[in-house]
């Protein structure tokens, strides 16, 4: 592995547009489980079809008790870890222009990065499905569930359900920076999902370079990627940081 920390670094130094791609794995050291892999919530459920929009439009109420209430408050008790805290680094080091997130769970904010791409929208804010009124995710009252708007609406999280589209301003800069960079970290995601997967693909495509930082291999490995830092996000970002760190 120092080899290709070394290796990373050199790269980090060399790059001029550098751009992060985060999935649910940089936030399992934060107590978050990630959709798949063993263990968490997501063996007693199937997220594909909680988390699908069709099957809260027709039960709202199974989908807030099974999914958004369980992950909202596992959330709630989350803080980041070393893998978002190396990243918010990178960006105060000038390393790193932007974050393009997949998670819902606001730790990269949390951590420091300005720039944060919510591809999949968050779990901050509620917003009624009638009304459109947006409200914070603390102030909604989920004594009963689903929580209603003062409208009688039922308020659904500001996130992205399978099924839905991404928010097309944050898919549009998201591809532009995709385009632009010329070396694209990508932590923690299965890159199954698309179109958040397509975006090292694009990266790829523009000539940007693509590292990979993750326990497992996934669909980019050995393909799309240039090489894969095999570890966890915490452990692997600490190792880069002092690395750089050290070659200043
Ligand atoms: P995923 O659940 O499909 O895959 C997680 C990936 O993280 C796997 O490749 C796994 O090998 C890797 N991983 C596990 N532990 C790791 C660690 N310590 N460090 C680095 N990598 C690690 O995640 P995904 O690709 O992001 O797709 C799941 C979808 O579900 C996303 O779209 C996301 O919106 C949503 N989701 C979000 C959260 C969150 O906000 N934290 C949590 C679960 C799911
Ligand atoms: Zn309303």
């Amino acid at each position: 592995m120092k080899d290709l920390i070394r290796r990373a670094a050199e790269d980090l130094m060399g790059a001029k547009r550098a751009v992060a791609l985060t999935g649910a794995g940089i936030s399992v050291e934060s107590g978050i489980p990630p959709f798949r892999g063993s263990g968490g919530v997501w063996e007693r459920i199937d997220p594909m079809e909680y988390g699908h929009i069709e099957t809260f439009e027709v039960n709202p109420g199974r989908v807030w008790r099974g999914l958004i209430q369980e992950l909202k408050d596992i959330i709630d008790r989350a803080s980041p870890n070393d893998g978002h805290r190396g990243l918010a680094r990178l960006e105060s080091m000038g390393l790193l222009d932007a974050v393009i997130t997949q998670n819902v769970d606001g730790l990269h904010q949390a951590a420091g990065s300005t720039d944060v791409l919510e591809f999949h929208g968050n779990c901050a804010w509620q917003r009624c499905m009638d009304c459109g009124e947006k409200v914070k995710s603390h102030d909604v009252d989920v004594s009963t569930l689903p929580p209603r708007c003062l409208c009688g609406g039922v308020f659904r999280p500001d996130w992205v359900f399978f099924g839905e589209d991404i928010p097309p301003m944050t898919l549009q800069r998201s591809q532009q920076l995709a385009m632009r960079c010329d070396l694209m970290l990508v932590v923690g995601t299965s890159a199954v999902v698309h179109p958040a997967a397509y975006m090292p693909v694009i990266a790829r495509d523009t000539g940007a370079r693509i590292i990979e930082i993750n326990p497992e291999r996934t669909p980019l490995t050995g393909t799309i990627s240039d090489y894969l830092i095999r570890g966890g996000a915490g452990e692997v970002m600490n190792a880069l940081i002092a690395e750089l760190e050290g070659m200043k």
